[in-house]
């Protein structure tokens, strides 16, 4: 389902505490928290707090800094859950399977399947 763009996406609702997640990180601008319906043994989406940017294009014309914090924590949970080794997926789009229009990284590990995406 795609969201309204007016109102809190479920992302900023995990981070409001208003819905449970079981989150793995969290700092003063980024929380990680496992998919709810994961498609790998290790899947976590990586989060930026503020809900300013809708997609990865956007965030990183505004804010790099941010971006490169996202990427630095997807690094840390592959290093703590799986091997190091990851897939980061952002997509992008509705066209592209993106549902939730608030951006997020999905980190991807452990055993994945040859050809395995988020969708
Ligand atoms: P997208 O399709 O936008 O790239 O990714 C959205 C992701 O959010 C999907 O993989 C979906 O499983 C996940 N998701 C949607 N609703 C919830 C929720 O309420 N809790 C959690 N933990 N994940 C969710």
């Amino acid at each position: 389902m795609t969201e309204s763009p007016r109102e809190p996406s479920i992302f900023s609702r995990i981070i409001a505490r208003e819905i449970p997640a079981t989150i793995v990180h969290e700092t003063d601008t980024v929380i990680a928290f496992e998919d709810v319906a994961p498609q790998a043994p290790v899947h976590i989406l990586v989060v930026p707090k503020t809900a300013r940017y809708a997609t990865v294009v956007e965030l990183a014309a505004g804010d790099p800094a941010l971006l490169a914090e996202l990427i630095d924590t997807a690094g840390r949970i592959a290093a703590d859950r799986a091997d190091g080794s990851f897939r980061l997926v952002f997509n992008t789009g509705e066209g592209a399977g993106q549902t939730v229009f608030h951006v997020h990284a999905h980190v991807l590990a452990g055993s994945l399947e040859e050809g395995s995406l988020a969708h």
